[in-house]
This record gives C-alpha cells, structure tokens and sequence, in this order.
C-alpha cells in the first residue's frame, strides 16, 4: 500500500478549514490540523479526533511552527476573515497573514512541501471593473479599517511568490469569493449568517446601506472542490475560485426572507467604511486550467445551510454576543 500523503492544514477548526479536513481525510491523506480557536470551534473537526490519520495542534501560526515528520502539502487558511473579526483584532489578522505566511512558507521550505494560501477577492478591494479578473490589480485603501485584512493578504501573495520565484518552492494561490455553508459561526456578523440569525429569531434583516451593493456567494462543497483540483494542478499564478452568479444585498436579503418564511422586514443600517460596492468573480482562468465551475445553485445551497442553522441548539441561535 502506497504511504499516506501528509498535509497541514492552518485554520483547521474554523469554516473553510474543517472543510478541507473532511476532504482530506475522505480523500486517505494524513490530516494535521493547527488552530489556535481564536475564530474557530473544535466542534467543526471533532468527528475526526478518533481517525488515526488526523491530529490536532493547539498553536498560534505566527509564532514559530514545527511539525515534526515529512510534509507533502500546506493548506495556510488561518486568519480571521468576518469583518467584524478582522476589525476586532486588527494586529492579529495582519500578523497571521505576514508572520504565519512566513513562517509557514519555512516550514514548506524545509519540507519541501507545497503550499497553497487562502486569498481573498479583498484583494480587489472595492473594485473599479466588475467582473473581476486575476490581472486587475485592485482598489485598497491601506489605512482603512478593511485594509488590515485586505493588505494583509495582498502581502501574503508577494511574500508566497517570492518564494516561489526566488526559491523555488512549489507555490499556489487560491482568491476565494464570498463562500457560505454549514459551520459557519451563527454570530460572526457575515451577511448571510447574519440574515439566517435575525430570520430564525424573528428580527428585522439588518441590511447595510441601501442594499444596492452586490455579492456573488458560492457554497461550500463547490469552493472545497477548486481547491483541491488547484492544489493539484501545476498552475502558480492566482485562481479566483468563487461563484459568479450576482445579487444585490437587498435582493439576498428577500431571498432569506422567502426561504425562511419570516415575516420581518428589511432594516437599513449604515454602510461600513470602505464596503464594496460591487463582487463577482471571473472565473475564466479556473474554468480553462482546472475545469472548474459551480455546480449548486444558491437555492439549493441556501435551503441546505438554513437546514443546519435551524438545527443549532436555541441557546446558541438567540446568544447574539459579537
Ligand atoms: P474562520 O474564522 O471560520 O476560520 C479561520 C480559522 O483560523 C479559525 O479557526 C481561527 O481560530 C484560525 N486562526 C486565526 N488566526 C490563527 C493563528 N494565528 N494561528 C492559528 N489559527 C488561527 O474563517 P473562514 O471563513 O474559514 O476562512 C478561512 C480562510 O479563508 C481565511 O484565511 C480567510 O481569509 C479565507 N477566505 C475565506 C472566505 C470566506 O468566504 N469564508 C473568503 C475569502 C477568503
Ligand atoms: N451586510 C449587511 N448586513 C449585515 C452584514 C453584512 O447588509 O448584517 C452587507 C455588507 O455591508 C456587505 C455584504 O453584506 O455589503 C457582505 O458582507 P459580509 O460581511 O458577509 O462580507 P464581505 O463581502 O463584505 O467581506
């Protein structure tokens, strides 16, 4: 029997991550899973605690990593990536994405392993063209509140392809669009859990703005399959991976309003600094170099992720503490 691929995944605990763990594992790879639960939850990775072939390390990235035997890939998604998380801990949210980023291309380095890093269509900023392609260079303001997080990112990709360039190291770079789907934190002030929440509790929809800024969400299992057909793929330039399928804010917010059958109403609230106006992925680049497209409609993502926010425990569901 062939050995078993070893792959570290950061951020395992939290949305994306324990995705990725499940995928993983499905797929007979020797899972390693590092977290330090500032963002995240045990709960979404503790079915795999029993596996021999998963293991769990309690660690901040941007301190020194070490994982002691061969390593074959790094998925790098730690990083608080909710607004409201970002904004919380700014000085963390730039350290993991600089430090971590560093420390972990080391570790690939050492290993000779190959890396892949979550990037972000924040890296576009509020972006000047619409759809956005790999080559368009972006709208960030530095100094603004988002520019922690999005600065943070936009230095993790010169940093990962400087080490691809300089040293060689197999390198790849995913841009991830607005992704949802089950384990998702019910507070973590997204739009869509946010929406879900205020539904299931019979509030209004807080929608910011007038709601006339769009998104393009893409469900879970759609964006785990893009990445691990990139990871795989000989391809080291960014890929956006994200569902181009547009909304208005306004119109998502209807759309919760159906699904769930509430009879709130949407609120406007004001729109935080530096909010995209516009986001939709051009996933040319994705279809063409690893044959990817999405496959779940919205709908049926939604129905699917509302099933699972209805089946959270009502403390949890009415404990709003951002
Ligand atoms: P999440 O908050 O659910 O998960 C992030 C995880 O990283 C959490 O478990 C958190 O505890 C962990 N973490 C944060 N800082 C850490 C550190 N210093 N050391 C170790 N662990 C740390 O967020 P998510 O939605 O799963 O996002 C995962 C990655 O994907 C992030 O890098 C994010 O920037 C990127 N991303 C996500 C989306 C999205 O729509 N979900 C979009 C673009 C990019
Ligand atoms: N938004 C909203 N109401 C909320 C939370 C978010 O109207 O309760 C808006 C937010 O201003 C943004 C969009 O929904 O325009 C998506 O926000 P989110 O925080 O989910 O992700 P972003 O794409 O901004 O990182």
């Amino acid at each position: 029997m062939a050995e078993r691929k070893r792959i570290l995944i950061t951020g395992a605990a939290g949305f994306l991550g324990s995705h990725l763990c499940d995928r993983f594992i499905k797929e007979d790879y020797h899972v390693i899973g590092m977290d330090n639960l500032i963002t995240g939850d045990l709960r979404n990775i503790e079915h795999l605690f029993r596996l021999e072939n998963f293991e769990f390390y309690n660690h901040d990235v941007s301190k020194f990593v070490h994982v002691p035997g061969d390593l074959h890939y790094i998925l790098h998604f730690a990083s608080p990536a909710s607004p409201i998380d970002y904004l919380k801990i700014p000085i963390q949210t730039l350290k993991v994405g600089s430090l971590g980023t560093h420390n972990l291309l080391g570790l690939a380095r050492a290993k000779k392993a190959r890396m892949l890093i979550a990037s972000t269509s924040e890296v576009y900023g509020d972006p000047n063209i619409n759809p956005q392609p790999e080559e368009y260079w972006g709208n960030v303001n530095p100094v603004g509140p988002r520019g922690v997080y999005d600065e943070a990112k936009r230095f993790q990709e010169a940093i990962t392809m400087a080490y691809h360039t300089f040293h060689g190291l197999e390198t790849r770079i995913v841009r991830i669009f607005n992704t949802y789907g089950p384990r998702m934190r019910l507070n973590d002030g997204r739009v869509l859990p946010a929406f879900i929440g205020q539904a299931l509790r019979g509030e209004p929809l807080t929608m910011f703005g007038d709601g006339s800024q769009t998104r393009s969400f893409c469900y879970v299992d759609d964006l785990i399959e893009g990445i691990y057909r990139l990871l795989h793929s000989d391809y080291a330039q960014p890929v956006n991976i994200g569902n181009p399928d547009e909304i208005t804010i306004r119109e998502f917010g209807e759309e919760i309003i159906k699904l769930t059958g509430t009879n709130q109403q949407l609120i406007s609230l004001p729109l935080p600094t530096d909010d995209p106006k516009q986001r939709r992925p051009d996933i040319t680049k994705a279809k063409a170099i690893l044959g990817w497209e999405p496959k779940v409609s919205r709908s049926e993502g939604l129905k699917i992720t509302y099933e699972y926010f209805k089946s959270l425990p009502e403390k949890e569901i009415n404990h709003k503490d951002f």
